[in-house]
C-alpha cells in the first residue's frame, strides 16, 4: 500500500513529546512490512537545521487562506531511517524557536498556521509518487484533512490518529473564514463544536477511520470522564474507532545498545544500573546513595499528574528515597517543583529543560520511574523506563493500564505498580508499595527482570495498522 503521515513531529528532528517517535518508528516498521510510506511535515526551524540532506524541489503549492492566497515550496528530505519526508515551507508560519508556542502558550496564529498545512496536505498527495491511497493523520493540526478531502471527493481514504484527546485546536468562529469551506460546515453536524472551529472534531466527524493509541483510551474517551467534551462525538461514532497501542522502538531505547548512555546494561547483566544510579547522583550533585530514587521524565502539564506529585514529597522522601525530575512546561509548576528543590536541596532535583540525554540516563539510574497521570493516551515513557529496568509507579488510566501489570507479593509476579484513584493518598500508597519491594533485594531483582522482558514491538502495532489500511480500501468509507 502507498501511505502518506502527516504530522507536526518527527522524532529527533521535531519533537515535544511521544508523537515524534510514533512517526519516526510507525512508517519504518511499516515500510518492513512492505509498503511505501512518505510522511509530511511543516519545514520548522529545528528540521531545518538537524534533516540529513535537505533539499529544496521545483513543487510550489498554493492554498487559499482566507482573503489571502499563500504559497509553500515543498522541500524533501530523508529521516536517519530513510523515510522520506516533504517538508512545507512558509517561513514566516514555521521558521520558529518553537513548534506550537512558548512553554505553556500557543502562538496567536496556531489557526492559520496549521490550517495552511492541513490545506497543503491533500495537494501534496496528489504529487507524491507513487500516488498515496491513504492519508494517516496525526493529532488536531491535521484536524481539517479529512474534511478537506471529503469536500473535495478527493481520491484518498484518511484515517486518524488521536494521539491526545485534550490538544483540539480550538478556535473561535471568526477564523472561519480562514478554512475557505462552505458556511454549512460551520455547524454543528460539521466542524463547529460550542461555537468554537474544533480541529479535532472535525477529523472525528470526516475521517474515515479512527485510532487511538492504546485500548483502553479508546474506551475511555467515550466517556464524560475522559471525553474532554467530545465523548457524544466520539460514541455516535465508535464502529470507526478503535485502539492501537504504541510499540517502543528498541532500537533506540534499549540499555544494551543506547550510545547516549555512558554504560550499557541487559536484563541479564544489569551491573552498570547501579553505576548510572551513581553517575545521576553526581550529576546533581549529590553524594551516591543506596537509597531508592524516584524519577519522573515529563511534560509539566496538568495532564501528567504534577499536583499529586507535590502532595507526596514527604513520602518519596521517606526511607532517604530521592527524586529527580527532567520536565518543561506549565511555569506554575516548574515554578513548585523548583521550590521543592531549593527546600529539599539533598533529596530533590529538578531540571526544567527537554534534554534526552540526561532523559536516558535517568531511564538507566533510576530505581523507580513516577507517571500519576490523569489520564494517559498510550504512554512510551513507562515503555522504555521498563526496558532499561526503573519500575514504573503509575495511575492505572490509559495505555499504562495496557502495558504495566501491578506487582503481585503472592504470586512474585508484575512490572510496576498501580494506582486508581486520581488522588493523593493512592498515589503515596502505590510507593509505599515500591518501597517495600525496594527492600526486599530478591523480589526486586526479579521483578526488575520481569520488566526488562516486556516486548511492545512497533511489528505488532504496524501489523494492526495495516490491517484497518486493508479495509479502508477494500470498503466504502465509514461515515
Ligand atoms: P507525551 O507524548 O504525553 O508527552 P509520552 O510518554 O508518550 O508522553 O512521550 C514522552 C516522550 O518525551 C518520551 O520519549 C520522554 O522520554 C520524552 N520527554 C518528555 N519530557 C522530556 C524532557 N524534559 N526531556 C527529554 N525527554 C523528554
Amino acid at each position: 500500500m502507498n501511505l502518506l503521515f502527516a504530522a507536526t513531529e518527527l522524532s529527533p528532528y521535531a519533537k515535544t513529546g511521544g508523537l515524534a517517535d510514533v512517526l519516526a518508528a510507525l512508517p519504518a516498521a511499516l515500510r518492513r512490512r512492505g509498503h511505501s510510506v512518505a510522511c509530511v511535515l511543516p519545514l520548522f526551524r529545528s528540521i531545518r537545521e538537524t534533516l540529513p540532506d535537505l533539499r529544496p524541489t521545483d513543487l510550489v503549492l498554493t492554498a487559499p487562506l482566507g482573503a489571502g492566497l499563500p504559497s509553500a515550496r515543498i522541500w524533501e528530505g530523508h529521516t536517519d531511517r530513510d523515510i522520506r519526508v516533504f517538508l512545507v515551507e512558509k517561513e514566516e508560519f514555521f521558521d520558529r524557536t518553537y513548534l506550537y508556542g512558548p512553554p505553556g502558550k500557543d502562538y496567536a496564529d496556531n489557526a492559520s498556521r496549521f490550517f495552511f498545512f492541513s490545506k497543503i496536505v491533500p495537494l501534496l498527495a496528489r504529487h507524491v509518487r507513487p500516488t498515496p491511497e491513504i492519508l494517516h493523520l496525526h493529532d488536531w493540526h491535521t484536524g481539517l484533512v479529512p474534511v478537506l478531502v471529503r469536500a473535495g471527493r478527493l481520491p484518498f481514504r484518511t484515517l486518524f490518529t488521536i494521539h491526545n484527546l485534550a490538544y483540539q485546536g480550538s478556535f473561535w468562529g471568526l477564523d472561519f473564514p480562514l478554512t475557505n469551506l462552505p458556511p454549512d460546515y460551520f455547524s454543528p453536524a460539521g466542524i463547529e463544536f460550542h461555537e468554537h472551529i474544533n480541529c479535532l472534531k472535525a477529523a472525528i466527524v470526516f475521517s474515515d477511520r479512527l485510532t487511538t493509541v492504546s485500548p483502553r483510551y479508546a474506551q475511555e474517551i467515550q466517556t464524560p470522564e475522559f471525553g474532554c467534551g467530545l465523548a457524544e462525538v466520539l460514541r455516535e461514532r465508535k464502529y470507526k474507532l478503535s485502539g492501537i497501542l504504541n510499540g517502543a522502538d528498541y532500537s533506540r531505547w534499549d540499555p544494551r545498545n543506547d550510545p547516549l548512555l555512558p554504560m550499557r546494561y541487559s536484563a541479564s547483566e544489569p551491573d552498570a544500573k547501579r553505576l548510572s544510579k551513581d553517575l545521576v547522583a553526581k550529576q546533581v550533585g549529590w553524594v551516591p546513595s543506596g537509597a531508592p530514587l524516584f524519577c519522573l521524565i515529563s511534560r509539566l502539564t496538568a495532564q501528567k499528574g504534577i499536583p499529586l506529585l507535590l502532595e507526596i514529597i514527604d513520602e518519596i522522601r521517606k526511607e532517604d528515597g530521592r527524586l529527580v525530575v527532567l520536565g518543561e512546561g506549565d511555569p506554575h509548576w516548574q515554578e513548585s517543583l523548583l521550590g521543592l528543590a531549593r527546600e529539599f536541596s539533598n533529596s530533590v532535583a529538578v531540571h526544567i529543560g527537554f534534554d534526552e540525554a540526561f532523559a536516558r540516563l535517568l531511564l538507566a539510574g533510576a530505581d523507580f520511574l513516577l507517571m500519576p497521570s490523569l489520564f494517559e493516551p498510550c504512554g512510551l515513557t513507562q515503555l522504555y523506563a521498563l526496558r532499561y529496568g526503573t519500575l514504573p509507579i503509575a495511575r492505572e488510566t490509559g495505555g499504562l493500564a495496557d502495558t504495566i501489570t501491578s506487582w503481585d507479593p503472592v504470586a512474585g509476579q508484575g512490572t510496576g505498580f498501580l494506582f486508581q484513584a486520581p488522588v493523593a493518598s493512592a498515589f503515596a500508597e502505590a510507593v509505599q508499595r515500591a518501597k517495600a519491594v525496594y527492600r526486599d533485594p530478591p523480589s526486586f531483582r526479579a521483578m526488575r527482570q520481569q520488566a526488562m522482558r516486556q516486548e511492545f514491538s512497533w511489528e505488532r502495532s504496524a501489523a494492526a495498522y495495516e490491517e484497518i489500511y486493508q479495509r479502508l480500501l477494500g470498503g466504502a468509507a465509514a461515515d
